[in-house]
């Protein structure tokens, strides 16, 4: 018989192992969640290779099951978790188990040592979920069976076995032979401790708790049954029957009426979605329709409590968070930016639809009327949700505008049809107040106030912003100035142009008018005649900036400073010409 092979646990791995065990001790239940997303993971793998691969479905209903073996004594025993999926061969147990250093480890390392690692939240979003099953067990038995393919008709079962501790595992060949018909089986032992999970009850309350919204294959959990048998004489024994239980028969939350579902629901499923235990999200939208191609579908929006961490990447290369079903049955998160802008791309969005062929590829689907009709209906109810935030939950709105300030002045840059609406939902500082929409700057406009003034700078604080010597003119007249300092402010300020009649100002360009202008006439006489007092000044500066400015001229925009520079109405301000330096960098 072949010997088992013994493996190193990368030195990280090891270290990440030893960190979750001890920060998540007093989570232990997490172990559950974890390995149940994994079980849905490979049973969604095994379905999407079986669009590809023929055959590969064959054999048995995609589940997962869960049965408890108790010791004698019952205070001790064994969880078993078995899926039908996608299954591991010996160098993908070695190598997803063991030994690949993931791209999120040294990021979760951070945070954990920073003490953030204690809430439990944490392994579900950096890829580390099978080692909870450490919280529970001092060791993991992993045995798993790939499905047969052309490429490997006669597949083989192995079994990944390691401890808690010890910086080794093994893979060997299963000594019981292929006793799985297909996918994976995880053996926990669990000692007197942590004896609480062998009590079917109680998983069955966890799994309730965290993993009937997010898995979508059917969970069945092994239980003991007293059995109704109407000749039992009282003075018999009880008789049993172990019996299969389908744990997660509920419809999933996006497939039930709106107006029927909790808030609390709403939550949660944003939490087990999200793999993050105490986040509220920022609102949500749910919604139904029918689109002009006849297909029905209902779908569930969320805006995450908290920007993506790969949001900006995601704002580079297309990717999104909108997961797409069909009936219930999960077919693809990889939609790409035709459904979904890149500056929505922090949504969270489930979709399902009704009548989309379901054993179809990714690429005939995407030529699917209803996904070209996709993209509209998700930005439409995407804005209509902030809108709606803005007008009826202030404070939740206030901090979207916080967190997603920056996304949507990129989508007002984009969308020329929703231009308007995505500009009433900005929100800025301003010399008046530190939160106010251009709709409240155009009702506190100055009488005769003809333009919406702005000052820019990115990434400068908007105290500085506000002592800059283009501020102070129009302050000390009394008008409110727009203090911006974020990278996308001043495009948008460009493509926006006018809002609500008044033209939209750069107080550090050109084309600044104050709207007392007959005040200014007599200023400009007054000009006019200090101009001769100071030509000589006036000369001797062109000569020593001669080739670096275009003109020197008299101004009473200035209050306090000597002098300043301002930039040619259709130029680059400073600001702008900062940003295209530093891409140019
Ligand atoms: P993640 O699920 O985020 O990738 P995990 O630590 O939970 O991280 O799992 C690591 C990897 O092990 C998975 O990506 C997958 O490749 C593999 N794996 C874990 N459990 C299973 C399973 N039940 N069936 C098949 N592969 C699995
Ligand atoms: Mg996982």
């Amino acid at each position: 018989a072949e010997t088992a092979e013994t493996f190193r646990y990368e030195s990280d791995i090891s270290r990440l192992r030893t960190l979750v065990i001890h920060s998540l001790y007093s989570h232990k239940d997490v172990f559950l969640r974890e390995l149940l997303s994994n079980a849905n993971d490979a049973l969604e793998k095994l379905r999407l290779t079986s669009l590809t691969e023929r055959g590969v479905m064959s054999a048995g209903e995609p589940n997962v099951t869960i049965s408890v073996d108790l010791d004698e004594g019952g205070e001790t025993g064994k969880i078993i978790i078995r899926d039908t999926g996608i299954g591991m061969n010996k160098t993908e147990l070695a190598r997803n188990l063991g030994t690949i250093a993931r791209s999120g480890t040294n990021e979760f390392l951070r945070k954990a040592e920073e003490g953030g690692g204690a809430d439990g939240n944490l392994i579900g979003q950096f890829g580390l979920g099978f080692y909870s099953c450490f919280l529970v067990s001092p060791t993991a038995h992993v045995s798993s069976l790939p499905p047969a393919t052309e490429a490997n008709p006669n597949p083989e079962q192995y079994t990944f076995i390691s401890s808690a501790s010890g910086d080794t595992f093994e893979v060997v060949r299963d000594p019981r032979g292929n006793t799985l018909g297909r996918g994976t089986e995880i053996i926990l032992n669990i000692d007197k401790d942590n004896m609480e999970f062998l009590s079917t009850s109680n998983l069955k309350a966890l799994i309730d708790k965290h993993s009937t919204f997010s898995t979508t294959f059917p969970i069945y959990i092994r239980e003991r049954k007293q059995v109704d048998n109407p000749d039992r004489e009282p003075e018999d024994e009880l008789e049993y029957e172990h019996v299969w239980t389908h744990v997660n028969d509920k419809a999933p939350i996006w497939m039930r009426e709106p107006t029927e579902v909790p808030d609390e629901d709403y939550v949660d499923f944003y939490r087990a979605v999200s793999k993050d235990a105490t986040a509220d999200p920022l609102g949500w939208s749910h919604f139904k329709g029918d689109t002009a191609s006849g297909v029905s579908y209902r779908a569930l929006m969320y805006i995450p409590a908290s920007l993506p961490k790969d949001f900006w990447n995601s704002i580079q290369s297309g990717a999104n968070n909108v997961r797409l079903m069909v009936k219930r049955v999960f077919i693809t998160d990889d939609l790409g930016v035709e459904y979904m802008p890149r500056w929505l791309s922090f949504l969270k969005v489930t979709v399902d639809a009704d009548d989309l062929p379901l054993n179809v590829s990714r690429e005939t689907l995407q030529n699917h009327r209803f996904l070209k009709q996709l993209q509209k209906i998700l930005i439409r109810k995407a804005i209509d949700l902030f809108t709606r935030l803005a007008e009826n939950k202030p404070d939740e709105y206030r901090e979207v505008a916080k967190l997603y300030g920056n996304a949507l002045r990129i989508g007002m840059m984009e969308s020329d049809k929703f231009k308007v609406k995505l500009a009433n939902l900005l929100r800025f500082e301003s010399t008046r107040t530190n939160y106010t929409s251009l709709a409240e700057y155009v009702e506190n406009r100055k009488e005769g106030q003809k333009q919406i003034y702005f000052m820019a700078g990115v990434g400068e604080k908007t105290e500085d912003l506000a002592r800059s010597p283009f501020v102070e003119k129009l302050k000390a007249r009394g008008y409110e100035i727009l203090l911006l300092n974020l990278p996308s402010d001043e495009p948008m300020m460009g493509a926006l142009n006018n809002y609500m009649g008044m033209k939209v100002q750069d107080v550090a360009k050109k084309g600044l008018l104050y709207g007392d202008e007959e005040e200014d006439a007599a200023e400009q006489r007054e000009l006019a005649q200090q101009n001769i007092a100071f030509k000589p000044l006036i000369q001797w500066l062109e000569r020593v900036f001669k080739g670096q400015v275009m003109d020197v001229i008299l101004t009473n925009r200035l209050v306090t400073s000597p002098c300043t520079i301002v930039v040619e109405h259709h130029g680059w301000s400073a600001n702008m010409a900062r940003i295209m330096a530093s891409h140019a960098g």
